[in-house]
């Protein structure tokens, strides 16, 4: 029992990461925004549940819709924040995942 073999193998790459944005930045100020979305992503190969409120039956759940809401009333993409794999489900046959900032725009 004590061959390596008999361990299941562990993925060493995290399903979040940290990175450092300056505090006045438009991602810096919408920090608590990000993090809740970050926190009530689905959990991985069952994009029906939150992997934190764990009571809905439904995955995006309350708290997602309204980081999403929230971030899109900062001028963010919400989708710059979500894995790709999961924009399909959450946006379907939209563009709006993929269009331009208005910053880029104007
Ligand atoms: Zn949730």
């Amino acid at each position: 029992m004590d061959d390596p073999a008999d361990k299941p193998a562990v993925d060493p790459a995290p399903d979040v990461l940290f990175v450092c944005v300056a505090r006045s930045s438009p991602i810096g100020r919408a920090q608590d925004s990000i993090n809740e979305l970050a926190q009530h992503l689905p959990i991985p190969g069952r994009v029906t549940q939150c992997s934190f409120c764990w009571s809905p039956a439904y995955w995006p759940c309350g708290p997602f819709d309204t980081a999403v809401y929230q971030l899109e009333n900062a001028g963010l993409r919400p989708a710059d924040f979500v894995p790709g794999g999961l924009h399909q489900r959450l946006w379907p046959s939209s563009p709006a995942a993929r269009a331009p900032r208005p910053t880029e725009t104007s």
